[in-house]
């Protein structure tokens, strides 16, 4: 799987080109929310599934994307953090098909 194009919609949505196999969509807030790193991991784990953060502007705003090899990209949100890697498998979990 390889990405042909990265893009940030309307500063809601991410939207990604995949080179064979169509595009996916997800809202920032749901990026966010399911951001895979450690940090973010545990957050989780302590407030249940249930829980659903509010955001800040900041939080949800990205300010760089980084592929790292030809598995997953790195986002950067405007508040500093920066460790989610998400794997391209994990983001096509989370496409959204309101488009
Ligand atoms: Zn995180």
């Amino acid at each position: 799987m390889r990405i042909k194009k990265i893009a940030i919609i309307e500063k809601r949505h991410l939207s990604i080109l995949w080179e064979n196999s169509g595009q996916t969509k997800i809202k920032l807030a749901n990026l966010r929310r399911n951001c895979p790193c450690a940090i973010c991991d545990a957050e989780r784990e302590e407030r249940g599934s249930k829980y659903i953060p509010l955001y800040t502007a900041e939080q949800l705003t990205i300010v760089n994307i980084q592929t790292i090899g030809h598995y997953a990209i790195g986002v950067q949100w405007k508040d500093g953090h920066n460790t989610g890697i998400y794997e391209f498998e994990h983001l096509r979990k989370l496409n959204e098909r309101d488009k």
